[in-house]
C-alpha cells in the first residue's frame, strides 16, 4: 500500500501541495488499495473511477496552475450507497434497486465535486440502511477490517470499513439511529452526526425523514470536522435544512477546554457494559479530568424508553417513504405479474429484504387506525420528554459523554437471527437522533482481544464546534488514533 494512504485528510491536502504526489497518484493509489483488499472485506458495492479520476485531474491542473485548492480537494472519499452520485449506481444495498443509476446529484455530492474530493465508490450497507451490522445488505457483507470475522457495525459499516482499511481517507454515512456512530466505534475511526437540519438531505434515499441525517466519517476528528464544512449548509432542495451560516469548525479544535463541564450519562454507564468498555470510559474521565475539564453525573430519565420510540417511529416513517417502491417508478419489477395489484406486491415482495418487510409491517401497524393513537402518537410523546430531558443535562453540563455502545465488535452472525438483540446496540445513541442534536463517536481504546472501543460525545443543537473542540482534545490526549487495523 502507499504509505500516504494511512496519512490523514490533512497530511494528504499538504502531500499534493507539495507535489510529493499528484491528485490522480493518490486517487489510484487507493484503487490499488481497494483491488488488493476489498474482496476481503466488501466494503464497496461499487467502484466510481471515471468520476474519481476526472476529479483528481482537475485538482492536478489547479496545483500546475499554483492556483488555491478548496478544503479537502484530491482526498479519495467513500460515499454511503444511500445517497445519488448522477451517472452511478446508487442502490441502498437493496435488491429493488439493484440496477437504479442516479439521474442527479444529492446536494451533498455538488458539494464534494465542487470542492474536487474525489468519490471513489458507493459503499456497502444495511439494505435501506437499516440494521446496526451490515449483515442485512443484499448483496454481500462487510467485514470489520480489525477481524475479519467480525461485523464493522451498521448501517454506515462499508463506508467505515473503507476509511479503517485506508480505502479510502474518508467518507460519508447516514445516521437514523446510530448508523455513523457506531460503525465509526466498531471500526475504531471517527464517526459524527451533525444537528438535524444542518446537512441537506436532498439526495439521500429516505428512510425516516424526522431523524436521518449525513454526517462524515474519518480518522482524526480535525478530517471529520473539514468534511463537515464542505457538506453543510442551507438547501431550498431540503425544508428542513436549516438557513444558518456554516462554521469553519477546525478553528475551535485546540481551544483550552478547561472548566468546561462533561456530563456522564449515569443510565449508560452501569447496565450491560462489558468490562473493557467499563474501563475505557473511566480513562476517558481521567483524561478530560487531566484536560481541566469538571466532571458531572447527569441523568436522562427517559433514555430507557428510546428505542421503543424509535422503533415505532422510524418504522412508521419508513413504511411511508418506501411506498414510492413499487415496480412503476423505480427499480425492480416483477416479470410475471397478470395484473396491476400483482405487480406490485409481487415486485415489492421479491425485491425487499426480510429487514426492510419487518420494519414495513411493523410500521403500518403503528400507523393504522385504531392504533395510531395507542403507538404514533404515543411515541410521538415520549420523543417529547427525552428532547426535555436533554435540554435539563444541558443546563448542568457543556457535552456529554457516554460509551457509543456496550460491546465492541461482535461475530458475524451472532445477533442475525434475533432483531431484538439487534436493535438494543442502539440503545446509547438512539437519542441523539430523537432529539436532534449533534454526536460523535471517537477512538477511545482497545478490549482485550483488539477490537476498538468509541466514546460517544454528545453537545446541544448546533455546537458542533464544541463537539470537535472537545473531540479533539480527548483524541490527542492518546494515541489511540494512530493505531491502524493490521490488514
Ligand atoms: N440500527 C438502527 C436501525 O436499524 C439505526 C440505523 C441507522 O441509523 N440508519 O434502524
Amino acid at each position: 500500500m502507499n504509505e500516504l494512504l494511512k496519512k490523514s485528510a490533512t497530511e494528504q491536502s499538504q502531500a499534493l501541495k507539495n507535489k510529493e504526489i499528484s491528485a490522480v497518484e493518490l486517487t489510484n493509489a487507493a484503487f490499488e488499495r481497494i483491488d488488493e483488499l476489498d474482496e476481503k472485506l466488501g466494503a464497496f458495492n461499487s467502484l466510481t473511477k471515471e468520476i474519481a479520476l476526472n476529479t483528481a485531474k482537475k485538482v492536478d491542473e489547479k496545483i500546475a496552475k499554483g492556483e488555491e485548492l478548496p478544503l479537502l480537494a484530491g482526498v479519495p472519499l467513500a460515499l454511503k450507497d444511500n445517497m445519488n452520485l448522477k451517472g452511478s449506481k446508487t442502490t441502498a444495498s437493496s435488491k429493488i434497486l439493484e440496477n437504479f443509476v442516479s439521474p442527479f446529484n444529492a446536494t451533498v455530492t455538488d458539494k464534494l465535486l465542487g470542492n474536487l474530493v474525489p468519490i471513489v465508490g458507493k459503499a456497502n450497507l444495511d439494505e435501506f440502511a437499516m440494521g446496526s451490522s451490515n449483515e442485512n445488505s443484499a448483496f454481500k457483507k462487510v467485514h470489520n477490517p480489525w477481524d475479519l470475522k467480525k461485523v464493522p457495525g451498521g448501517s454506515s459499516g462499508g463506508s467505515a470499513a473503507s476509511v479503517a482499511a485506508c480505502e479510502a481517507t474518508l467518507a460519508l454515512g447516514s445516521d437514523t439511529g446510530g448508523s455513523i456512530r457506531l460503525p465509526a466505534s466498531f471500526c475504531g475511526i471517527v464517526g459524527m452526526k451533525p444537528t438535524y437540519g444542518r446537512v441537506s438531505r436532498y439526495g439521500l434515499i429516505a428512510f425516516a425523514s424526522s431523524l436521518d441525517q449525513i454526517g462524515p466519517f474519518a480518522r482524526t476528528v480535525e478530517d471529520a470536522a473539514n468534511l463537515l464544512e464542505v457538506i453543510s449548509g442551507h438547501d431550498p432542495k431540503d425544508s428542513t435544512s436549516l438557513d444558518l451560516p456554516v462554521e469553519h469548525y477546525a478553528a475551535s479544535l485546540n481551544n483550552d477546554i478547561k472548566g468546561m463541564k462533561v456530563g456522564v450519562i449515569k443510565e449508560l454507564m452501569t447496565e450491560g457494559l462489558s468490562e473493557d468498555v467499563q474501563k475505557a470510559m473511566e480513562r476517558a474521565i481521567e483524561d478530560y479530568k487531566k484536560l481541566g475539564a469538571e466532571i458531572v453525573e447527569i441523568s436522562l430519565p427517559n433514555l430507557k424508553h428510546s428505542i421503543g420510540i424509535y422503533y415505532i417511529l422510524a418504522t412508521a416513517e419508513c413504511s411511508s417513504n418506501l411506498a414510492r417502491f413499487d415496480g412503476v417508478r423505480y427499480g425492480y419489477r416483477t416479470p410475471d405479474a397478470q395484473n396491476l395489484m400483482e405487480m406490485y406486491t409481487k415486485s415489492r415482495a421479491e425485491g425487499f429484504g426480510p429487514e426492510v418487510k419487518r420494519r414495513i409491517m411493523l410500521g403500518t401497524y403503528a400507523l393504522s387506525s385504531g392504533y395510531y393513537d395507542a403507538y404514533y402518537k404515543k411515541a410521538q410523546q415520549m420523543r417529547a420528554l427525552v428532547t426535555q430531558d436533554f435540554v435539563e443535562a444541558f443546563k448542568k453540563a457543556d457535552i456529554l459523554i457516554s460509551p457509543t455502545c456496550p460491546n465492541t465488535a461482535f461475530e458475524l452472525g451472532a445477533k442475525a437471527s434475533d432483531p431484538l438483540a439487534m436493535y438494543l446496540t442502539d440503545i446509547a445513541t438512539i437519542s441523539a437522533n430523537l432529539a436532534g442534536i449533534p454526536g460523535m463517536s471517537v477512538p477511545a481504546g482497545f478490549d482485550k482481544d483488539g477490537m476498538p472501543i468509541g466514546l460517544q460525545i454528545l453537545a446541544p443543537q448546533l455546537q458542533e464546534s464544541r463537539l470537535f473542540n472537545a473531540a479533539h482534545k480527548f483524541e490527542r490526549a492518546n494515541d489511540y488514533y494512530l493505531k491502524l487495523a493490521n490488514i
